[in-house]
């Protein structure tokens, strides 16, 4: 018989948990959405934390751009989107509530507008954090690095506010009003794009005679290369046969995804075997292990269980 404590949260105590902290709705979906489905699968409570609604996401499948009943109602539109996306991976969802900030375009930049989430201050912003964080007990955080993935202000925030919230959750004296302390195991850096995956798929795309579309973005990081600090793949967590619900995932999030558009362009056969995983930097742990690692839960599981 099953136990029956398991949906309470006493019972939850045997239970991995993972959290995912991402700036936007559809983020998921392109930064370890296959990992994630693959620990769905396995048993792991996953939670995704998104920090704003993506209220000013560019409409960016040509099929619904020009739709001012779209444009009207892109909040509540990129919500449903959620929704879908959330029940193709399996995974729990909750909104941090914070307003998107846009991506400022020009020369000079715009400023960003007033009361979006890059604007707070990063103690207020990781308030809300700390409580989700204390409330859900997650074994693993996964977030973004210092550069965001990409240089979105709302993904630098993201970053900012998350590690903030990994140590202010621990520490009884912060936030005493956001729960009791909980010390989170290990704290992760989505890897979507390094270089060695974006080269092993551009190799294998010409080895197979197929046109890549990773020419140009080859020669941008090859010119941004010294810019910026080059993350180190500690982890590569095996999901290939998940690919499929990622991008499935990815299309639920219709206004926001060209669903003829590069990221689709690398057949997935090609992808299972060029670059079977995905990919994170471990940049905290509390518990034993020993990098590389191919699972987040690497030194976690035998705690969890003992
Ligand atoms: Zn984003």
């Amino acid at each position: 018989m099953a136990p029956v404590t398991e949906q309470s949260s006493e019972g939850a105590a045997d239970r991995l948990r993972l959290m995912a902290v991402h700036a936007h709705p559809d983020d998921e979906s392109s930064k370890g959405a296959a990992m994630m489905a693959r620990y769905v699968d396995e048993g792991v409570d996953v939670l995704v934390v998104t920090c704003t609604g993506g209220e000013r996401g560019s409409i960016l499948n040509p099929a619904l751009q020009d739709r001012p009943d779209i444009e009207a109602n892109i909040g509540d539109i990129r919500k449903a989107e959620m929704r879908h996306a959330r029940e193709i991976l399996g995974v729990r969802q909750s909104w941090l509530g914070f307003v998107h900030s846009g991506l400022p375009e020009g020369d000079p930049l715009p400023p960003l507008p007033e009361g979006c989430f890059a604007l707070q201050t990063v103690e207020d912003a990781a308030a809300p954090l700390v409580a989700q964080i204390r409330q859900f007990r997650p074994h693993v955080i996964t977030t973004y690095d210092e550069n965001g993935g990409y240089p979105h202000p709302d993904h630098i925030m993201c970053h900012k506010v998350s590690v903030a919230a990994f140590d202010a959750a621990a520490d009884s004296d912060a936030y005493p009003e956001a729960g009791d302390p909980w010390q989170t195991s290990k704290l992760y850096y989505d890897i979507g794009w390094s270089k060695e995956r974006v080269e092993a798929l551009h190799v294998a795309m010409i080895e197979r005679g197929l046109e890549s579309p990773y020419e140009e973005v080859m020669q941008r990081w090859f010119e941004h290369e010294e810019k910026r600090r080059v993350p180190t793949l500690t982890t590569r967590v095996p999901c290939a046969d998940w690919f499929e619900r990622r991008d499935a995932a990815l299309i639920a999030h219709a206004t926001q995804v060209d669903p003829n558009g590069w990221f689709f362009k690398v057949p997935l056969d090609v992808q299972r075997e060029a670059w079977p995983t995905e990919d994170f930097e471990l940049v905290r742990s509390f518990v034993d292990t020993s990098v590389p690692e191919d699972d987040l839960f690497a030194g976690v599981r035998e705690k969890v269980s003992a």
